[in-house]
């Protein structure tokens, strides 16, 4: 008797857990549809605009993820391996120029391995969001 008394009272909390969320706002979104609302500081994937080629950003970089080269001390390839990033920001902290920004992309899954190697291009003018 007892057992089944607590049958009853383990179906009826479970009743009313069910119940108690169908009026309660969905935390759930309809991805891709419905976009989420990112933070404020939220650090997704890297923009470059105006950078001196200095070299902060790789040094400061845990990862070993950027890879910079130089002609002529001229940038001609600014790559971030994402494979290797963790997104932490220190690129962008510490660069004193303020060339590279962590923006709001926070889709980079691909089924292609290359596709994570992120070319920045840049010339000091031009910028590449990838
Ligand atoms: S976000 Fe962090 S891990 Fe990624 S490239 Fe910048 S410094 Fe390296
Ligand atoms: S992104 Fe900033 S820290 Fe990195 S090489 Fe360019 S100027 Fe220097």
């Amino acid at each position: 008797m007892i057992k089944i008394l607590k049958s009853i009272k383990a179906l009826l909390e479970g009743l009313f857990t069910v119940v108690k969320h169908l009026f309660k706002k969905s935390v759930t979104l309809q991805y891709p549809e419905e976009r989420p609302v990112l933070p404020e500081r939220f650090r997704g994937g890297h923009t470059l605009n105006g950078c001196i080629g200095c070299g902060i950003c790789r040094q400061v970089c845990p990862c070993n993820a950027i890879t910079i080269k130089k002609v002529e001390k001229k940038v001609t390839s600014y790559t971030i391996n994402l494979r290797q990033c963790m997104f932490c920001g220190n690129c962008q902290y510490y660069c004193p120029v303020g060339a590279i920004k962590m923006g709001n992309n926070f889709e980079p899954a691909t089924d292609c391995n290359n596709d994570l190697l992120k070319e920045l291009v840049t010339n000091n003018e031009s910028e590449a969001d990838k």
